[in-house]
C-alpha cells in the first residue's frame, strides 16, 4: 500500500491529492492510451536529497509522449522543476515520483488527437526494499504471455497500455507463488521482466538483451551498463535464449523501483547457487553508491533538491 502524500501537481499547478479525480470518460482510463514515468529521490551522504537521473526520466516522458502523437504541453525543464516541487511540497525524503501523461474527455472515440493532454506528477514515501529482500531476490516465472516482435519498437516507450500484459503475468506468477515474470518474445528469447529490465551473468560478462528485442530503454538498465564497465566487467547487448537464462551464473532485474534484485530460480529451477551472486552483489554496492551521491558519476546523474 502506497501511503499517499497531500499534495500532487497538476497541469500546472500544486492541488490536494484527494481532489483529483478524473471524469470517468478520460481517454486514458479506457483505452490505456497514455505514458508514464517513474522516478526516486535519495537521501544523500551530504545530507541532502537528490533526484536520481532526472533528465532522463523526464526526457524517456516527452520520447514516449512524441512516439504517441501527443505534444506536451511543458518544456522539459518545468517538469523537471515540478517533480522537485512535489517532493518539497509533501516534505517528502526518500520518495517514488510518478508523472503520468493522460488524455482526457470529452471525445470517447478513438481520436486521441481530439483530446486535451494532461500531466499530473503524484509522488509517495518509498525507501525501497529490505536489505534481506534485495539479498533473497525476486523468484521469477516465464510469462505465458509472448511479446510480439512486429511490436518490439513500441516496447522502448513507457506506454500506459503496455502494463495490461505486465499485470497479468504478475498476476499469474503470484498465484503460482512467485515474485517476478519474464517476459519471452515469439522465438523464445529474454525480452524483460514486467517492471525491470534483465541481465545475465557468465564468465564475468554481463549479457541483456538489446532494445531490438522488446525491451524498454531502461534507466537502470544504461546506468549498470556504465557501472558494470567501470568495474571493468564486459557488457553486450545481445539475443538471450531461454536456456542461457537457465544455466546463467547470475541473473538480476535493473529498474528505478526495485534497483538491482537477483532473480534466485526461474519457474523453480535454481540459478547459480539460488541466492544473490557475487557480480549482483558487487553491482547492488556501487548502485547505491551512486544514487547517493557517492561517487564520481553522481554529480552527472544526482539532481540535488
Ligand atoms: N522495463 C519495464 C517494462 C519497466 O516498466 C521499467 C520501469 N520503468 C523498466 C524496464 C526499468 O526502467 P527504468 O530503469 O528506467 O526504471
Amino acid at each position: 500500500m502506497i501511503e499517499k502524500a497531500d499534495w500532487i501537481w497538476h497541469d500546472g499547478e500544486l492541488c490536494p491529492w484527494r481532489d483529483a479525480s478524473p471524469d470517468p470518460f478520460t481517454h486514458t482510463l479506457h483505452y490505456g492510451f497514455g505514458a508514464f514515468e517513474g522516478l526516486r529521490s535519495y537521501r544523500l551522504r551530504d545530507g541532502g536529497l537528490g533526484i536520481f537521473r532526472l533528465r532522463e526520466h523526464i526526457a524517456r516522458l516527452f520520447e514516449s509522449a512524441r512516439a504517441l502523437g501527443l505534444e506536451l504541453p511543458y518544456r522539459a525543464r518545468e517538469l523537471e522543476d515540478a517533480c522537485g516541487k512535489v517532493i518539497r511540497q509533501n516534505a517528502l525524503e526518500e520518495a517514488y515520483v510518478r508523472p503520468l501523461v493522460y488524455v482526457g474527455d470529452p471525445n470517447i472515440i478513438f481520436a486521441y488527437w481530439l483530446n486535451e493532454v494532461h500531466v499530473t506528477i503524484a509522488a509517495f514515501r518509498w525507501q525501497g526494499y529490505s536489505d534481506r529482500g534485495r539479498q533473497e531476490g525476486a523468484p521469477a516465472k516465464i510469462a505465458p504471455y509472448p511479446r510480439a516482435k512486429a511490436h518490439a519498437d513500441l516496447y522502448k516507450i513507457k506506454a500506459c497500455g503496455h502494463y495490461l500484459l505486465s499485470n497479468l503475468a504478475f498476476g499469474d506468477a503470484a498465484r503460482d507463488g512467485y515474485k517476478q515474470a519474464i517476459f519471452l518474445d515469439e522465438d523464445e528469447m529474454v525480452c524483460e521482466a514486467t517492471g525491470e529490465n534483465i541481465f545475465v551473468v557468465r564468465d564475468r560478462v554481463l549479457q541483456t538483451p538489446s532494445l531490438g528485442r522488446g525491451v524498454l530503454a531502461g534507466i537502470t538498465r544504461a546506468t549498470v551498463m556504465t557501472l558494470a564497465r567501470d568495474l571493468g566487467y564486459e557488457v553486450i547487448e545481445t539475443d538471450i535464449p531461454v536456456d542461457a537464462l537457465r544455466s546463467a551464473e547470475e541473473v538480476f532485474t535493473a529498474g528505478t523501483a526495485s534497483e538491482i534484485m537477483p532473480i534466485p530460480s526461474v519457474d523453480g529451477a535454481p540459478i547459480g547457487d539460488g541466492v544473490a551472486g557475487p557480480v549482483t552483489r558487487e553491482l547492488q554496492r556501487a548502485y547505491e553508491q551512486v544514487v547517493r551521491g557517492n561517487a564520481a558519476a553522481s554529480p552527472r546523474w544526482v539532481t540535488p533538491l
